[in-house]
């Protein structure tokens, strides 16, 4: 499959149409931006960590019975996806206290939640993401009950899925960003997740090795990406 016209260009991944109307090409790009966009900066080698990381996770959620977008890789960098109407709502899980969680409660990071939490952003720039509630999210008419109701019980399960597979590569799960769009009627899994879109914390030793590293200036950015591609121990 080929890539037609540019669709979207967004922060971190540009989306192509293809020749397929259902079907659309993604491609990750080393741009990492934080704080709304006003922090800009390159991540050498990081569209292809979290393009492969991505397709290897959705894989997985595959095989334990979650629909996602993912179709076919075609290189380090683009993958074929399904075209979704995304729901305009960012679900974040969290099992550790970390980022606006810890801010807000005037809590230290990394204390282990007695339960996962979930949390919805309404999924717009211009408002800088506001947090919501699905009471919110039904009165807007962003999603239906039942849309909610998929992907609260997908996020928990895709939770799970990712807890215990990295836990097995030594990286604690502290707390992940995903979406979900319409496919077809149905809710399906999109976007991506990364050490962008993730904390993923080294169990030993806590230190970080996502985002988090360029977002506070922490120094050994790429080789924090590097270093969760390389326990995934994907190629
Ligand atoms: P942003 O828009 O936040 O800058 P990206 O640079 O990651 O983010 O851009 C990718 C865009 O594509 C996002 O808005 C995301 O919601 C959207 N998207 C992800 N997967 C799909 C899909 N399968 N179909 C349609 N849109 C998608
Ligand atoms: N996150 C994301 N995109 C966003 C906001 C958050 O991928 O626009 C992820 C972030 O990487 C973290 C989780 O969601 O893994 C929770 O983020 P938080 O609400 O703590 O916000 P932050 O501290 O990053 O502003």
């Amino acid at each position: 499959m080929e890539k037609k016209e540019l669709l979207y260009e967004g922060k971190a991944k540009k989306v192509y149409t293809t020749e397929d109307p259902d079907m659309l090409i993604v491609s990750y790009k080393d741009d990492a931006t934080a704080f709304d966009g006003q922090k800009k900066g390159t991540i050498v080698g990081k569209g292809a960590i979290n393009n492969r990381m991505t397709n290897h996770v959705f894989k997985l959620f595959e095989a334990e019975g979650i629909p996602t977008h993912f179709v076919e890789e075609l290189n380090d960098r683009e993958t074929v996806v399904k075209k979704v109407e995304i729901v305009p709502l960012e679900v974040i899980i969290r099992n550790f206290s970390a980022g606006s969680f810890a801010k807000k409660l005037g809590m230290e990071e990394g204390i282990k939640l007695l339960q996962p939490t979930l949390e919805f952003s309404y999924k717009n720039d211009d408002l800088h993401d506001p947090f919501i509630n699905d009471y919110y999210a039904l009165a807007l008419g962003l999603a239906t009950r039942e849309e909610i109701d998929d992907i609260t019980r997908y996020a928990f399960r895709v939770n799970e899925i990712m807890r215990k597979y990295f836990a097995g590569l030594g990286i604690e799960l502290i707390d992940f960003k995903i979406e979900f769009g319409r496919y077809h009627g149905a809710i399906i899994l999109a976007d991506e997740v990364s050490p962008d879109t993730c904390r993923l914390w080294d169990m030993e030793t806590r230190e970080k090795l996502d985002k988090d590293r360029f977002r506070r200036d922490l120094g050994n950015v790429e080789d924090a990406y590097q270093e969760v591609f390389r326990r995934l121990g994907i190629q």
